[in-house]
């Protein structure tokens, strides 16, 4: 008997040290509850508000985003800061730090991370307006022979859709890393979005420092300097992973994936980034092969409520089914708004104006106060 028991125990400590050695690195959230087991992140992807529309963007934390368990706001901030950095930047009467610290003390009060975003790479210009980067240093333009003056719509003769810098300019590491640390210091966060979706300017011929270089290699290389950098103060990187899906093999076409020989940066870039996987005619399953990758992802959707919740639905399914490992890197779910703050805030408050994105949020509130 004594001998049995002695077998049992010595299987026993087996089976624990097995166990242990096969425990997944830790996810990015420790879960807690119920709500926690099922979608480790629930957040909302929006532009920050302005100066005047800021007491109402609080109020929606407070009174809304708070009861309903969101715990991650990704805000769009881009220019509307009062950088001291590079004051060139800032567009005319931007947040300040105390209009910045009141979004802080309201986050923190609930629990919401905060993910301050700034477009990076990608996203430099909109239409014929060129954004405060490139207007200031243009000669971080990735082509500055084209001219966003001449934009007449897509397509175009151009392939101008949006501005890109160029990621192997000497000079842009200084003036971004600045911007990176002020707003990642003033929201008193570790964690930045760069964005980096939708970049269809990349390894430009004539680029003299990228014409004929990888635009994978290109790609992951910018990601991983910002990544590097954030690192430097324990901070951590989320982008969109558009760059990161193959559009011809998936079929996911030229915005949601990839047609411009980025995908392979899939495999380049650092575990450690946080990818927000965008997808709002179809419940794609980008997702799962972004976290057998072993990338953090979150899947997000945008204003077809149906779709939010099979989404949400997946994302709680794969993580039901799938190895603790694969389960730790499917992290949950980012709803997305891409209208400015205030009239996002106007549809969700009034019912007579309420559109699709209002009430995917809705929707998504709903689902999570019943988990
Ligand atoms: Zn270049």
């Amino acid at each position: 008997m004594r001998r049995f028991l002695f077998v049992l125990l010595a299987c026993l400590a087996a089976t624990l040290t097995a166990v242990a050695q096969n425990q997944p690195t830790a996810p990015a959230q420790t879960p807690t509850s119920a709500l926690d087991e099922a979608l480790p992140v629930r957040g909302l992807a929006i532009q920050a508000p302005s100066v005047e529309g800021l007491d109402l963007f609080l109020k929606f934390i407070e009174e809304e985003l708070a009861p309903a368990h969101f715990n991650l706001l990704i805000l769009r901030v881009d220019w509307n800061y009062d950088y001291k950095s590079h004051p060139e930047l800032r567009d005319p009467n931007p947040l300040t730090e105390t209009h910045v610290k009141r979004l802080v003390a309201a986050c923190r009060k609930h629990g919401i991370r905060l993910a301050p975003q700034i477009n990076l790479l990608g996203h430099q210009s909109w239409a014929k307006t060129t954004y405060s980067l490139l207007r200031e240093y243009p000669e971080f333009d990735e082509t500055p022979h084209v001219d966003t003056a001449n934009y007449t719509g897509w397509p175009n003769p151009d392939g101008l859709y949006c501005k890109s810098y160029c990621p192997l300019h000497p000079d842009m590491p200084r003036v971004v890393n600045a911007l990176i640390d002020e707003i990642t210091t003033v929201f008193e966060t570790d964690l930045f979005h760069a964005g980096m979706d939708e970049v269809f300017y990349i390894a430009d011929d004539n680029c003299p420092r990228c014409a004929g270089k990888d635009p994978a290699e290109l790609f992951a290389g910018e990601v991983n300097r910002i990544r590097n950098h954030l690192a430097l103060t324990g901070k951590r990187l989320m982008i969109w992973g558009d760059r990161l899906l193959d559009g011809t093999l998936t079929g996911l076409g030229a915005w949601e994936a990839s047609m411009n020989n980025t995908a392979r940066a899939v495999d380049m870039i650092a575990k450690d980034v946080f990818v927000c996987d965008w997808h709002y005619e179809r419940a794609d399953l980008s997702a799962v092969y972004l976290a057998m990758k072993g990338l953090d992802v979150a899947t997000c959707p945008w204003r077809r409520p149906e779709l939010a919740i099979r989404q949400m639905n997946d994302m709680i399914a794969w993580r039901a089914q799938t190895t603790p490992a694969t389960k730790s890197h499917l992290q949950g779910i980012i709803e997305t708004v891409w209208s400015p703050a205030e009239p996002f805030l106007r549809n969700y408050y009034n019912p007579s104006t309420e559109d699709g994105v209002a009430l995917t949020v809705r929707r998504l509130m709903e689902e999570y106060k019943k988990l």
